[in-house]
């Protein structure tokens, strides 16, 4: 294999964190694709060029998402990348793995691809990197025939996601992985078969921390509360303040909507005014806890800067109860995804359509009725509509 000189690179080496620069390196020992992909990227740095060429339809049979094409420019010069298709295998709900399996995936992609992995891309799924048109069928093959499937790609729905949640979160509200897999395989055929006008993503958190951050990256965001009190043990409140928590300071002062107080002895929370935000559950563990009434708040149309600019989720739906087998919440999205489909045009994704056709519109259209946590940014304008009805009452 033809050894290429990296100077440029080896500076990303460098500092005390992992360096995907040593990772190619490592995989590049034994795999043409990889070592070729090191050698190309070099020549990007140098060149502050960029040679992958986008698209060109790959897949495999029977499937309109899940491979993304590439192919390389210099060919001739670079003959290891001059396919680098990369292939989406569906993760599994929170991420969890047994080493049999992770082993016995990378095993086949040191056979069949160019053992470069990035787990996990952005949408969730383990993204494969690199492998040749004519490597494709096997792998996938070879995958599924062991019970793994691809994930989302193109203009569908992508891979659902979501935080490990009640399987080892205290502050999990709903069943995150539980809503996950159902959804993942209640909307199989919009995966596997791109049809919408561009993508959707579901993602799916416990509580308002939102370690997937669904709010900055969903189409349709689930993030689990409650609507009961939190729950409060006015001991353990008295041992943060012993131990020499400022709790006017840390907890009070920092809660966004003003709802709480104390005084030296008593915290006391007007849970009508909580946004739910978690910052004091997380900051005193022991003595607060999401309260015992537990569902979740669908937000909707975040994405990052394509068409137009980057947007946050909006509330649409303050609380929803979301319990097995999901019927509800699931009735709520594809009432959702219709309205979009029908309104849309290419690569607009819901956040721009609301904003292009108005949020009454769309909450007309799905049945929702306008309330006070619909804002269209914090502590802002709420989404409030006059009906001629209004009027005349
Ligand atoms: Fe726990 Fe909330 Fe993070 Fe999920 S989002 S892992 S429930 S803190």
């Amino acid at each position: 294999m033809k050894k290429y000189e990296t100077p440029l690179l080896d500076e990303l080496e460098k500092g005390p964190w992992p360096s995907f620069v040593t990772e190619i390196k490592r995989a590049a020992e034994k795999s043409e694709m990889a070592n070729d992909e090191l050698g190309q990227l070099e020549k990007s740095y140098a060149t502050k060029r960029g040679y992958w060429k986008h698209g060109g339809i790959v897949g495999v049979l029977g499937y309109g998402g899940g491979v993304i094409g590439r192919y390389h420019n210099l060919p001739e010069e670079f003959p290891g990348v001059a396919h680098f298709h990369t292939v989406r295998i569906n993760q599994t709900s929170g991420f969890y793995y047994d080493t049999k399996s992770l082993r016995m995936i990378m095993g086949l992609w040191d056979t069949y691809g160019s053992g470069l992995t990035n787990m996990h891309g952005s949408t969730g799924d383990m993204v494969m990197l690199g492998c040749r048109t004519e490597a494709l069928e096997p792998f996938f093959a070879e995958v599924s025939s062991r019970g793994w499937d691809l994930g989302g790609s193109g203009s569908g729905m992508r891979t659902p996601s979501c935080c490990l949640g009640q399987s080892r979160c205290e502050w999990a509200n709903i069943d995150t992985m539980g809503i996950t897999h159902h959804m993942t395989h209640h909307f199989q055929d919009e995966m596997h078969r791109p049809m919408w006008p561009y993508k959707f993503k579901i993602k799916v958190a416990g509580c308002a921390v939102d370690c997937v951050a669904a709010i900055a990256r969903a189409d349709c965001s689930i993030i689990g509360t409650w609507r009961d009190e939190i729950q409060q043990d006015d001991a353990e409140v008295a041992n943060y303040a012993k131990d020499g928590m400022d709790i006017q300071a840390e907890i009070v002062d920092m809660c966004p909507s003003g709802c709480m107080s104390y005084d030296g002895k008593k915290l006391a929370i007007n849970n009508k005014e909580c946004t739910r935000c978690m910052h004091c559950i997380t900051k005193m563990t022991k003595a607060l806890a999401p309260g015992k009434d537990k569902g979740a708040t669908i937000l909707i149309g975040s994405k990052a800067p394509i068409v137009v600019g980057s947007l946050l989720s909006w509330v649409i739906k303050p609380f929803i109860k979301v319990d097995a087998p999901f019927e509800e919440i699931t009735e709520l999205i594809e009432n959702i995804i219709e309205w979009w489909d029908d309104e849309a045009k290419p690569r607009e994704r819901i956040g721009e359509v609301i904003e292009i056709k108005g949020m009454r519109s769309f909450l007309d259209a799905i049945g929702i009725k306008p309330q006070p946590q619909q804002i269209s940014s914090p502590r802002k304008d709420p989404f409030f509509f006059w009906a001629d009805e209004d009027f005349e009452k």
